[in-house]
């Protein structure tokens, strides 16, 4: 039997980029998906693209008999674990399902693999567990933060959870990756990011004012401590953030232990500057209101990626224009994400 990379929450934003990236690298993946934010058509997609499908298996992570099922019948050298919620307003409002999606089904993905005998996992996490800290840009051993929400607080109990496991047994190698501001599509404008309902995230948000859905954009808060009032975020490509998973596979392969990295470009950039950028590239007025700060927000937040240049020769190759031009390629290819009325691609 081959063996196969379980990918869970792969046919979601980040997890279907890395899943197209993993078999273009030649991988066989398996996907673990409940769809609740996820579409079956972005795998379908992937297979116009590489020529390759992976297998689509509609499950829960907090189902401990799919898991098992999945593992008997696949031989899983490793699992990339992208399934989750990932709402901060939403996690607030709902703590019980964040706890419950992040964390115990996290925990149960562990078990599971463990009674598999697979040790070898990669583990998205992100920035949003440095809480609001003192320093730029932010290295990994900067302490954790004092976290203001309830997903905040299961990425970082989940990081806690891999680190006693792997204390506890020295089979287990884990990549924690922390990502920075995931934005963009691939370049062929056939996936990219399909947020339910009105997006929480402003490059998203600033997509759907360009092709009409919302007539502005608010900015929240022009009164920090940046170069032009807005906040300061590390935005990377999406495609970027994908081949950093290959990377982070291929170092633990051969290690054992717990090694974190953060995923970023190592370069902040404004909200304003963002919108900028985003005009120039898709040609379009993005009107903008400037309104009170987001509760919650920092001022600014980049990375240092040079743990990650160094540790696993990953570097973010893609500038914020083409992020821009990528994302806007998407959303003209597919106004409506990837919902059947989109389906008038070249
Ligand atoms: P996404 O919502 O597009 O993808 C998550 C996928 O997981 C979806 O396809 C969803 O259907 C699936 N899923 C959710 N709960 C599940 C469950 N219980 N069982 C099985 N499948 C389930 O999100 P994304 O942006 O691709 O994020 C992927 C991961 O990266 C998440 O863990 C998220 O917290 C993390 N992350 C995302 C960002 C970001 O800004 N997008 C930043 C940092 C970290
Ligand atoms: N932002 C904004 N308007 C929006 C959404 C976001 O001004 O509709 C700002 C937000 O205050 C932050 C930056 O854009 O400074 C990035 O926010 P996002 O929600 O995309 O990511 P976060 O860094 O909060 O995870």
């Amino acid at each position: 039997m081959t063996e196969k990379i379980l990918i869970t929450g792969g046919a979601g934003y980040i997890g279907s980029h890395t899943t197209l990236e993993f078999l273009l690298a030649g991988k066989e993946v398996v996907v673990l998906d409940n769809l609740c934010n996820g579409s079956p058509e972005a795998l379908l997609r992937i297979e116009r693209l590489c020529g390759k499908q992976p297998e689509l298996i509609i499950g829960d992570i907090c189902d401990a008999s799919i898991l098992n099922e999945l593992f008997d019948k696949h031989r899983i050298a490793a699992v990339l674990h992208f399934a989750g919620l990932k709402s901060v307003s939403e996690s607030v409002r709902e703590p019980l399902a964040y706890y419950e999606n992040n964390v115990m089904g996290s925990l149960n993905l562990c078990k599971a693999m463990a009674r598999a005998g697979v040790y070898h996992l990669v583990f998205s996490s992100s920035a949003t567990v440095y809480g609001d800290p003192a320093q730029m840009p932010i290295h990994e051993n900067v302490p954790t933060g004092a976290l203001t929400n309830p997903y905040g607080r299961s990425k970082l109990i989940v990081e806690q959870l891999l680190q006693d496991l792997a204390d506890s047994d020295p089979r287990w190698s884990i990549a924690i990756l922390r990502y920075f501001n995931p934005v963009g599509a691939h370049s062929s404008g056939l996936i990219g990011e399909d947020p339910q309902g009105t997006p929480n995230n402003l490059l998203p948000y600033v997509a759907q004012v360009a092709i009409g859905r919302f007539s502005e954009l608010a900015v929240y808060g022009n009164d920090y401590p940046t170069r032009d009032g807005t906040g300061v975020r590390d935005y990377i490509h999406v495609v970027d953030l994908a081949s950093g998973h290959l990377k982070a596979l291929q170092a633990i392969e051969s290690t054992n232990g717990v090694k974190t990295w953060n995923l970023g470009t190592g370069t902040g950039y404004t909200v304003l500057e963002v919108i900028k950028a985003f005009e120039r590239a898709s040609g379009r007025q993005v009107p903008y209101r400037i309104v009170s700060r987001r509760p919650g927000d920092v001022a600014e937040c980049w990375a240092s990626p040079a743990k990650a240049a160094e540790e696993l020769d990953w570097h973010a190759v893609h500038d914020l224009e083409t992020m821009m031009i990528d994302l806007w390629r998407w959303q003209l290819k597919n106004p409506r994400g990837y919902s059947p009325q989109a389906i008038q691609l070249v």
